[in-house]
């Protein structure tokens, strides 16, 4: 025996993956647990690898040394600076068509999937990133209208199992894909078409709700929680201001559209550069809007100002949402108001939406 069989076969401890060591693989690869608990064998093939990343094609393609290559179990050895975690990780997508990795609606994705993201990135095998990178867009909003699709699965989610137990569920928030880790993914591997609406989301859980809190969450089953501890201060103050600007506006926003005047508004299409409606009964259905608007304030002013919004799970989009659905405008307003009233909202939505990444501040300076 070579002095360099014997320099690994000495360590006895040294685990062989489970599944990952191949009788007849023609390269063994080893890397240190993240734990410091020893180091994982895994005995692979090279041609598989080499198929997979460039980088690994020219790494293996070296010729060895004076010395010989370090062997194990009649097998060149490679040590690998990687984590075990993340090699196994690697090998499996490899080895495991279909790894399951890519479940949808997973609040554990962008954790589970962040060790294979960096070194996938790190050997540059561009097909998971490029797979990795479309589960998660897909995962996310993109439009007001997949927002509020998104709020109302999970609703639907909720109430199933609330119609056989009085008790709410409150793990709820495990059926939604998580703001805060997907935030750290996509921003540290250049995802950047999610973040307007993780970061969204994201403002409408309050800081304290973190993920492992055990803090009883009250009784509201659409409460959500979030990774904070995975965000850097850059991330953070730009959760703060996000969530601090999104409360003035909604405040002036939904103002603005149960406002008496709206009421006088005549509403002119842009396109067919006519008049297309006027409210016939101004006293009214300014007296009504009045009503609605008060009745809102009544129930949330607390909650639409100053300190208290930080500390809120506000969601100002749905909230408008919710607004343009009050059965009292249909009740109480004409066929015209309601009209407007709903296409204003409708426009209203879409500004705060359009407007995130400045919101957010995510538009680069360039
Ligand atoms: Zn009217």
């Amino acid at each position: 025996m070579t002095s360099r069989e014997l320099s690994i076969t000495r360590l006895r401890d040294t685990l062989r993956h489970p599944t990952l060591y191949f009788a007849n693989g023609d390269l063994v690869v080893s890397a240190e647990s993240s734990d410091g608990s020893g180091m994982q064998l895994f005995r692979v093939h090279t041609v598989i690898l080499a198929q997979h990343s460039p980088v690994f094609g020219d790494m293996l393609a070296i010729p060895a040394g004076p010395d010989g290559r370090e062997t194990y179990d009649g097998a060149h050895v490679v040590r690998f600076p990687d984590t075990a975690e993340d090699v196994e990780k690697l090998f499996s997508v490899f080895y495991n068509p279909g790894f399951p990795l890519f479940k949808r609606s997973d609040s554990d994705f962008a954790v589970d999937v962040y060790g294979l993201m960096r070194i996938a990135t790190k050997y540059q095998i561009d097909s998971i990133c490029r797979a990795v990178k479309h589960h998660l867009e897909c995962e996310w909003p993109h439009t007001v209208e997949e927002l509020v699709r998104l709020h109302n699965d999970l609703k639907v989610a909720i109430s199933r199992p609330l119609q056989s137990s009085p008790k709410p569920d409150h793990t709820a928030y495990k059926l939604f894909p998580e703001p805060a880790s997907a935030i750290r993914l996509a921003t540290d591997f250049d995802v950047p078409s999610i973040l307007p609406a993780a970061y969204y989301i994201l403002s409408t859980i309050a800081i304290e709700d973190t993920w492992d809190s055990t803090v009883n969450l009250g009784l509201h089953p659409l409460r959500r929680r979030a990774r904070f501890e995975l965000l850097g201060d850059a991330e953070l103050v730009r959760y703060f201001r996000g969530k601090a600007k999104l409360a003035r506006e909604f405040v002036a926003m939904y103002k603005q559209v149960l406002d008496p005047a709206m009421t006088k508004l005549i509403y002119v299409d842009i396109e067919e550069d006519e008049v297309i409606n006027r409210c016939d009964y101004q006293q009214e259905c300014g007296t009504a809007l009045a009503s609605i608007e008060g009745a809102i304030d009544e129930g949330h002013r607390e909650s639409f100002e100053g300190a208290v919004w930080d500390s809120m799970h506000a969601d100002p989009l749905m909230a408008l949402h919710n607004v343009a659905h009050l059965g009292a405008l249909e009740e109480q307003l004409c066929f015209s108001c309601v009209y407007l009233v709903i296409r204003t909202i409708g426009q209203f939505q879409k500004k705060m939406w359009d407007d995130l990444p400045k919101t957010f501040n995510l538009v680069s300076d360039s």
